[in-house]
């Protein structure tokens, strides 16, 4: 017998991630109002098992436009055997590598949402240096290596649209809190000149490209 789909009834905290209610919340509400302010597809980095992909997802849907959902699915640094965030469930033991993209694909066909989303599986910063662009909504959400980090920014930040919305997940000011990149290039965005602070949630900055 066939799974019932849930659709919207799928808590997004049931999928396996780590972004915590208030904030996705606050993208789905965030990338709503930025494709109501700016032209162009709303972009992820950093899809994982779907968590994030799921509110964003709804947003596309509501305003008619397609995410992309950018991420290798080979995991980051943290997610490596023997590191903290490893998850056996993640890995393939015969290729030696993480995958999720078995885990994302089953994430947005339980929310019904595969008519909205494409997953792009690849790396972020070749895709980015690839993308037409504009986009009304980019979240960047990858690895915290500052490498990674800044890549995903170098990448993605200049396809933003004027008027349209960065926004940037694990923002840590303090370095007693941990890995620092994501504020570095948070830092990067608000000297550029392109963009001006909108809010923060919980670990989640927005900013608005002017
Ligand atoms: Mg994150």
């Amino acid at each position: 017998m066939a799974l019932s789909i849930p659709g919207d009834a799928l808590d997004p905290q049931t999928i396996k991630g780590f972004l915590a209610p208030d904030e996705g919340e606050a993208l789905q509400a965030r990338a709503m109002e930025a494709a109501s302010a700016a032209p162009g597809p709303l972009v992820e980095i950093g899809s994982w098992c779907g968590r994030s992909t799921l509110y964003l997802g709804r947003a596309a849907r509501a305003c008619e436009r397609l995410l992309f959902a950018v991420d290798h699915h080979r995991g980051s640094e943290e997610h490596q055997p023997g590191e903290g965030y490893h998850d056996p469930d993640l890995f393939d033991a015969e290729l030696g590598r993480v995958d999720t993209a078995p885990a994302l694909r089953r994430t947005l066909a339980l929310a019904d949402l595969e008519a909205h989303v494409a997953a792009v599986i690849g790396p972020s910063a070749a895709v980015g240096a690839a993308f037409g662009g504009p986009a009304s909504f980019v979240f960047i959400d990858g690895g915290h290596a500052m490498e990674t980090a800044l890549a995903d920014y170098r990448a993605w930040a200049c396809h933003v649209a004027r008027g349209g919305t960065l926004a940037i997940h694990d923002v840590f000011p303090s370095p007693e809190d941990g890995g620092r990149p994501p504020y570095e290039i948070w830092k990067l965005a608000c000297e550029s000149g392109m963009f001006e602070p909108i809010t923060r949630v919980n670990t989640l900055e927005f900013l608005r490209r002017v």
